[in-house]
């Protein structure tokens, strides 16, 4: 496995690697992997002849009072976790390497990236968007891997690669989740002992919304009973909880076709996701 820190060193590999006719997949991540980046990984190394894995904390996609400086970070562990799985190459840049001092060209999107996370995260999605084009632009992979823990972003990736006629194919794959049920987060590091207790409300509220969404197709009331439920929990304080369409996040009033349940929520100051999708 190589770990390579420019992108002409990526183009090398790469160019030799499509030379002998063998497909790339790739998985960007921010590091600090867990069994959740492990899973994508492994998807990846099933069906590509090569796997690249992107780690780059991106400061675009982070708004001025969010974590940057504090996002958790641990090359030597990811290094080894990627080996684990037969990683071929690991892109691992400084910010500089891929924003230029003068650097002024942004991927945007409009719709799908207003409501749920981008109320609270205006500029976020428009960071994400443009390191993943980036990313692409430089990996030129085959297939590019996601995990629904982002439910948004996934469906803002997909979106973008339709709309601009990129030539990759998206795989969504499932969240994974701790014994317990919390979803595997980079940010669940930030949380005391107490608060990883609190934390477990947001997949008991998931849990609970898929139970009801079983006979309750009115949306507001599902929303409702799902917040009524994280309240219930004095450490937590919720940013959003909301049904969505699964593919354009338009807010739905009845949980019909593929919709998307999703929250944030607040657990002392670490703000966590998660979401699941309605099939009906
Ligand atoms: P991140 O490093 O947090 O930017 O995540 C990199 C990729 O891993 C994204 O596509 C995430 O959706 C995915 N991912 C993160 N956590 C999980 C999880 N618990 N289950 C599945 N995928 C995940």
């Amino acid at each position: 496995m190589k770990i390579v820190e420019t992108i002409e060193e990526v183009r090398e590999q790469v160019k030799e690697w499509k030379k002998q006719g063998l497909s790339i997949g790739l998985v960007p991540t921010m590091g600090y992997l867990h069994e959740g980046h492990r899973s994508l990984m492994e998807a990846a190394r099933k069906n590509n002849d090569k796997v690249v894995v992107s780690i780059f904390v991106n400061p675009m996609q982070f708004g001025p009072t969010e974590d940057l400086a504090e996002y958790p970070r641990d090359l030597d562990h990811d290094a080894a976790l990627c080996e684990g799985v037969g990683v071929d190459l690991i892109f691992h840049p400084e910010p500089e390497e891929m924003y230029m001092d003068d650097f002024c060209s942004f991927v945007d999107m409009t719709g799908l990236t207003e409501g749920l996370c981008g109320k609270t995260r205006p500029i976020h999605f428009r960071g994400v968007c443009t390191v993943v084009t980036k990313l692409f632009n430089i990996v030129t992979p085959d297939n590019a891997y996601f995990g629904q823990k982002d439910g948004q972003q996934l469906a803002v990736i997909r979106r973008m690669v339709r709309d601009l006629n990129m030539d990759i194919e998206i795989v969504g794959c499932p969240i994974i989740r701790e014994e317990d049920g919390l979803a595997k987060s980079s940010r669940n590091t930030y949380l005391s002992g107490e608060e990883r207790k609190a934390a477990l409300i947001l997949s008991k509220t998931i849990a609970l919304g898929e139970e009801l969404a079983k006979t309750e197709k009115d949306a507001a009331k599902v929303v409702a009973a799902m917040k009524e439920n994280i309240e219930t929990e004095p450490m937590a304080k919720i940013d959003y909880v909301e049904a969505v369409d699964a593919l354009s996040m338009e807010p739905v009033e009845t949980l019909d076709g593929d919709c998307m349940i999703a929250m944030a929520v607040y657990i002392g100051k670490t703000r966590l996701i998660d979401n699941t999708l309605i099939h009906n």
